[in-house]
């Protein structure tokens, strides 16, 4: 029994191999046409981090299953008030049904949020609400950073915490608003910025492939780094950034194509493990 099946066998190991050959070579000859597409330098691979901000949103776990699926470590930047469910939980001990749905919203995200820190990615701040922070009096400022802080604390791994500011502000505008980033510091925080942006907050961009056209277009004249993408809305608080969500899958094998997907440590030195 064992020798007569033992040819068969020989073939079978054969065909993967042949099968495994074939899809590799497609896969080559696609690179190719996506490097042209992008005029990317032929031979020159780029090192590339994904982030994702304002969440958690109802789509969260849809993009976890990727990046667990493709082995690939990225960061969340996390709205603190999706995530503190005590004013919901308050008001739902009141009878008020519909904080009672916010309540069970709520606790749902923040199940998300302990697997997003047990599969292994980064849980940065995105402050407690997203407001342009420059423009906030000294006394909110601090308030609102503290309380994202105190909020998420239990699920930051490193030391310092990273802290991605809303819209950039208090980081583009450093020179005229130093008092943010100082704040910041002073909170134990730093701040991390993106390289690129797949700009998939904005509806215009979200359709067809215009997102990976965007990151693929600046990494390919020459950025590593941070990609700025979105699992979130800040405005509503239990809806995703669908779209970003949907088709992540599909844009990971061209980015693949020229990028080696990295740890945020490996652009951050000072990132060092929280013991
Ligand atoms: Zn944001």
């Amino acid at each position: 029994m064992f020798i007569s099946l033992l040819p068969l066998k020989k073939y079978r190991f054969a065909g993967v191999l042949l099968g495994l050959f074939l899809a590799s070579n497609v896969m080559a000859q696609n690179c190719q046409s996506y490097r042209a597409k992008y005029h990317c330098p032929v031979d020159k691979r780029f090192q590339l981090h994904l982030s994702f901000d304002d969440g958690v949103g109802s789509v969260t776990p849809q993009i976890l299953d990727v990046l667990k699926r493709e082995r690939i470590p990225a960061t969340f930047f996390i709205l603190g008030n999706k995530v503190d469910c005590q004013p919901y939980r308050n008001s739902c001990s009141q009878g008020n049904q519909q904080k009672c749905q916010s309540l069970k919203r709520c606790q749902q995200r923040r199940q998300t949020l302990k697997r997003i820190k047990r599969e292994g990615h980064l849980i940065g701040s995105h402050s407690y609400q997203h407001h342009r922070h420059s423009q906030l009096s000294p006394a909110e400022l601090h308030r609102t950073i503290k309380r994202s802080k105190q909020i998420l604390q239990p699920f930051f791994t490193t030391t310092p915490a990273p802290f991605r500011l809303p819209y950039g502000d208090g980081w583009f505008n450093q020179k005229k608003a130093p008092q943010v980033i100082r704040a910041l510091t002073q909170q134990g925080f730093t701040h991390i910025g993106w390289e690129m942006s797949g700009f998939d907050w904005n509806k215009k961009n979200q359709v067809g492939t215009k997102i990976l056209d965007n990151v693929m277009k600046q990494m390919c004249s020459g950025r590593n780094g941070t990609v700025l993408l979105h699992d979130g809305v800040f405005e509503n608080e239990h809806e995703g950034r669908v779209f970003t969500a949907k088709h992540l899958a599909e844009w990971i094998p061209v980015l693949r194509c020229v990028a080696d997907f990295v740890p945020l440590q490996h652009f951050n030195k000072k990132l060092k493990p929280l013991r």
